[in-house]
């Protein structure tokens, strides 16, 4: 096999990829000098919205101050404990930190999502709500979850910032509770040229309040109603997702058909754990932000991979959030910890072909084999 050089992301590409519309369409923003909050941004949101099902899509800063907002308007605060799994970007717990209220973390499963049952047995007095984090490109399993914010009178808020247009049972992530974040940081599968977010919810009043958050409270008569922040989503960085949503559906069938690469190649390799296939079940629908596998003997992979060419990356630097230990979050949770030792991330972007996943499954092969 001649030797590939394989990048973790391309970030260069994802702008090359279509820059001459992504050029006409900045131009053409900027020579109106329509910057902040103008048409781009209300288009935007009325596709993103349209595209989930939702009644409403609300731009935001980015993915962080999308969830700090969502909690805002579900009315968590002070006192108030949210499930969180530990397996997440520290900003999904810092976001319930920032509103006052207190993460208690939840282990996650073999599917590296957040675990249905540990869930239940961390419901306490204070219990406010969950925040389900759908990782990596896929929504949890949410049957056992909404019976739970049922039964206890939680509310679901959704960290959707990894799943844009992921699917449990025929329901989108973002949509399943209050409110549900999203990001377009570049490496996200629908990427701006810098930080942007959005919240969707189906509640107007929810949305109501989230529009009034991000523009420092303020109504569309200039009244100040509350305190509110500065976290709009830049009106260029609209423009942008608006080209980009259009072909959004390809890029996710493209992540799909790399996805389908890689099981078929490595689905007998015994020493690692493969996330579910594309065609695994048919309760969900994976867009595959991520593709992350556990690996026996991680680290000596990872540097194999890298001298044949190979990047991969670890999430949050290799630790769960329980293992920042100047948090001082609760930490009972085996499978994660168990998990953070073997984690660990393959190339997965639309800028790859398929012979990339299959030289990267091959190097993997000739790795185990050694
Ligand atoms: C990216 C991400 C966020 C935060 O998004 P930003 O736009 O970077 O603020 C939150 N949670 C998860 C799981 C993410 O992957």
């Amino acid at each position: 096999m001649t030797k590939r050089t394989i990048p973790f992301f391309n970030y260069s590409y994802i702008f090359k990829e279509r820059e001459e519309e992504f050029c006409k369409a900045l131009t053409e923003t900027c020579r109106r000098g329509a910057y902040i909050m103008q048409q781009e941004l209300t288009n935007f949101e009325e596709k993103l919205s349209s595209y989930l099902g939702v009644k409403h899509a609300i731009g935001t800063a980015d993915g962080t101050m999308a969830l700090i907002t969502s909690l805002k308007a579900a009315e968590i605060g002070l006192g108030d404990e949210v499930i969180v799994p530990s397996h997440t970007f520290v900003a999904s717990a810092a976001a319930i930190h920032h509103v006052g209220a207190k993460p208690v973390l939840a282990d996650c499963a073999r599917d590296h999502l957040v675990d249905p049952v540990d869930v239940a047995r961390r419901v306490t007095k204070r219990t406010k709500a969950i925040m389900s984090v759908q990782l990596n490109g896929r929504t949890a399993n949410m049957d056992p979850l909404l019976k739970l914010a049922e039964e206890a009178k939680l509310k679901i808020v959704e960290d959707s910032c990894q799943a844009l247009g992921s699917k449990f049972k025929g329901r989108f992530a973002g949509t399943f509770g209050v409110a549900g974040a999203f990001s377009f940081y570049p490496s996200k599968t629908l990427g701006c040229f810098g930080d942007g977010g959005a919240v969707v919810t189906n509640d107007d009043a929810v949305a109501e309040q989230l529009k009034l958050l991000r523009d420092h409270g303020r109504g569309p008569d200039g009244k100040v109603w509350e305190f509110g922040y500065n976290s709009r989503l830049d009106n260029v960085q609209a423009a942008v997702l608006l080209l980009k949503l259009q072909n959004y559906d390809e890029a996710v069938a493209k992540r799909r058909e790399l996805a389908r690469h890689y099981h078929e190649a490595l689905k007998d390799v015994s020493e690692i754990l493969l996330p579910p296939g594309p065609d695994e079940s048919a309760d969900h629908f994976d867009i595959y932000q991520n593709y992350e596998i556990e690996a026996r003997d991680r680290d000596r992979l990872r540097a194999y991979l890298a001298a044949e060419g190979v990047k991969t990356i670890i999430q949050w630097g290799g630790h769960v959030i329980h293992q920042f230990e100047k948090l001082g979050l609760n930490s009972d949770l085996p499978y994660a910890e168990a998990m953070s030792a073997k984690f660990m991330l393959l190339p997965m972007n639309t800028s790859l072909s398929n012979e990339d996943v299959d030289y990267v499954s091959e190097k993997i092969r000739q790795f185990y084999r050694k």
